[in-house]
């Protein structure tokens, strides 16, 4: 099945609405206990994506997710490119043959976020993105096994996304810059995990309203 161009330009452009609208938020988080770059890090993706938005509408999912994930790799640069990068890949792969459904869709996301922690060497609760996306690859699989609704699964989604994201102000970081602080990144948001939440979250409404 190809990824409609439309409903693919619409994830992409959700999620660089919401990123330009929470860009000084994120800037101060990295500035805090970063070098203060993954908004623009992130900004310089999302534009490469647009601007592949009209060719990657017309590839199947598994072409389109590795597009993405090498054009990531290219223009992000920082640790955030290559680890997102190496999440689209491992999702091309995982969905190659198969139908775009939510079983599919749970699994292809928990490989990619696999390969992401085996590409940066970490797990749950060292400050990072996977704060947010493993809880999120869990609910996608809870959603699939048990099938729920879509706009439940969805909800539930948005909820462990943002619970994952607040997690991170308590703990200190053993992976990243952020590392280097030890206790002195405690109180502070990680840029990362706060910005995968909001894509999730902005994408999740774009399929939430095209299911009214
Ligand atoms: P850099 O740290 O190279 O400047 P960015 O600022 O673009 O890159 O991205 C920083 C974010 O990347 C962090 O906030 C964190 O969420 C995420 N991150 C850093 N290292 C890792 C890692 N090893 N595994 C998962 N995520 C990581
Ligand atoms: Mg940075």
């Amino acid at each position: 099945m190809p990824a409609s161009t439309s409903e693919i330009k619409a994830y992409i452009q959700a999620a660089a609405i919401v990123i330009r609208e929470h860009a000084e938020e994120v800037a101060a988080l990295d500035q805090a206990i970063g070098d203060g770059d993954h908004v623009a890090n992130l900004q310089r993706g999302l534009a490469a994506l647009d601007s592949l938005a009209e060719e990657l509408g017309q590839m199947d999912w598994p072409a389109a997710f590795q597009k993405i994930g090498m054009s990531l790799m290219s223009s992000v640069g920082g640790a955030s490119g290559s680890l997102y990068g190496t999440f689209f890949l491992a999702m091309s792969k995982a969905i190659r043959n198969k139908e775009m459904n939510l079983p599919n869709l749970a699994e292809a996301f928990s490989q990619g976020v696999e390969a992401m922690k085996q590409r940066g060497k970490a797990d749950l609760g060292e400050k990072t993105m996977l704060d947010v996306l493993i809880p999120v690859a869990n609910a996608l699989q809870q959603a699939a096994q048990e099938s729920w609704a879509l706009p439940q699964a969805l909800e539930n989604i948005n909820r462990v996304a943002e619970a994952g994201c607040e997690s991170t102000r308590d703990l200190i970081a053993t992976k990243g810059r952020a590392s280097f602080l030890g206790e002195r990144a405690r109180g502070h948001i990680d840029a990362g995990a706060r910005t995968s939440q909001l894509m999730i979250g902005a994408i999740g409404d774009v399929v939430a309203k095209s299911l009214q």
